[in-house]
């Protein structure tokens, strides 16, 4: 219970390396220049990271949760932008390969999902607007039909990947139904006429991803367009949340271990007062409270991730798990910080990028907020 399989540990190893020779070297730039780095996005298509949970048929590896967990883990450690950069590419392939019509797969697996699963192409996903993010019910995106088309009119915002030179286009949850209250995903490929990418949105951290703001004003793309079944958009952006939830605190519990070696390495060669810092119980404290919660992170990373490899109910630990390991992280990076002391605070020094990269991943992928509602109801304490 409480090891990794060879395979699953074989998989790790192969991620290490990658984060270690590949991606470490060029991160602190990347972040500074604010630039994705495509190649390295294809890397992780060669070495088939990107289509470790798509099917065999369209060039996947079908493999569980866990392994791609540990994947995103290894890179976390390093690069949390790249690690999220691999995760969010899936929200048009995966369901294409899973649910899409043979008229869909025809149409776009040798265009687009194949293509991302070779790290060549990626997809946004456009949930949020600037009046909808939690609580997405209020989205107003509206795609409209019109003969064989549908006519989408509003925006969409803070979405990620969008703007990539590399970018095939955007799965954006529109309203189609304001009577029934019915929600669609509905993809609108990149150079549709009226389908508008904003400038990049400059943010605190996470800095070498791309996040923009994206406007339709009357963009029509075919019927077939619309993915998934009649009206079930946002029961299907719910339940995607949950795997989501998994793989996002493993980013997150890569970054807080890696906070903790730095910080540990650092106390030990640091003298203060004639005695390495480390000798201090204060400072132990805080790098024991570091070691305690990043264990106990991945016991329910593992078994959230568990539960779904068995088929079982996950939501509640899926969401108890992104609510303790983004939380977790984020307190890892500032203890991290402390620990550096006045170095810690300057840009040169890697746990001042954790600190401020960690701070989107107690909101993106649902809030901490949200996520302690999601366990109330999951306990029926909502009901
Ligand atoms: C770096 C980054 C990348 C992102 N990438 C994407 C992307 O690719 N695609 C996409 O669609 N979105 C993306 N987002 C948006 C993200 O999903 C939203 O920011 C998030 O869902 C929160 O929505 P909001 O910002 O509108 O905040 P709000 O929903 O307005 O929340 C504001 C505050 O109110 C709290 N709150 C809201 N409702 C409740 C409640 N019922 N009870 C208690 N508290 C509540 C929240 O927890 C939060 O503290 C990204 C965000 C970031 C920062």
């Amino acid at each position: 219970m409480f090891d990794y399989t060879e395979e699953q540990e074989a998989i790790r190893r192969t991620a290490r390396e990658f984060a270690r020779k590949e991606v470490a070297p060029g991160v602190a730039e990347r972040d500074a220049a604010a630039r994705f780095d495509t190649q390295l996005f294809r890397r992780m298509g060669e070495l088939g990271f990107i289509g470790m949970l798509m099917p065999e048929e369209v060039g996947g590896s079908d493999t569980d949760i866990l392994s791609f967990s540990l994947v995103l883990e290894e890179i976390g450690k390093v690069d949390l932008a790249l690690a999220w950069s691999l995760f969010a590419s899936l929200s048009f392939a995966h369901p294409v390969a899973t649910l899409g019509t043979p008229e869909q797969k025809a149409l776009w697996m040798d265009t687009i999902v194949r293509p991302v699963l070779r790290g060549e192409a990626n997809t946004a996903m456009g949930i949020t607007e600037p009046d909808a993010g939690s609580d997405n019910a209020r989205i107003r995106t509206r795609a409209v039909r019109d003969g064989d088309a549908w006519v989408i009119n509003g925006s969409k915002t803070f979405i990620t990947g969008a703007g990539l030179d590399i970018c095939k286009g955007v799965v954006a949850v529109c309203l189609t139904d304001p009577e029934q209250f019915r929600f669609d995903h509905i993809f609108i490929p990149t150079g549709t006429p009226g389908y508008r990418i904003g400038p990049p949105l400059r943010k605190m951290g996470l800095h070498s991803s791309d996040t923009r703001e994206l406007f339709f004003d009357d963009v029509r793309v075919p019927l077939n367009h619309r993915i998934g079944m009649e009206g079930q958009g946002l029961e299907r952006t719910k339940s995607g949340f949950f795997t989501a939830r998994i793989l996002i605190s493993s980013t997150c519990l890569g970054l807080a271990e890696e906070c903790l070696t730095l910080a540990t390495d650092w106390a030990r060669q640091r003298v203060a007062f004639g005695k390495p810092i480390t000798r201090y119980q204060y400072v132990q404290g805080l790098l024991t409270d570091m070691a305690l919660n990043i264990e106990l992170g991945r016991l329910i990373r593992d078994k959230a991730a568990h539960l779904a490899m068995q088929g079982k109910p996950f939501a509640k630990e899926a969401s108890m798990c992104k609510w303790f390991v983004t939380e977790m992280a984020k307190d890892c990076a500032d203890k991290a910080v402390q620990i550096f002391g006045g170095l810690g605070f300057m840009e040169s020094c890697p746990v001042s990028r954790y600190y401020r990269d960690i701070r989107a991943a107690t909101i993106g992928e649902g809030t901490t907020e949200i996520q302690r509602h999601v366990v109330a109801r999951e306990m029926g304490l909502r009901s």
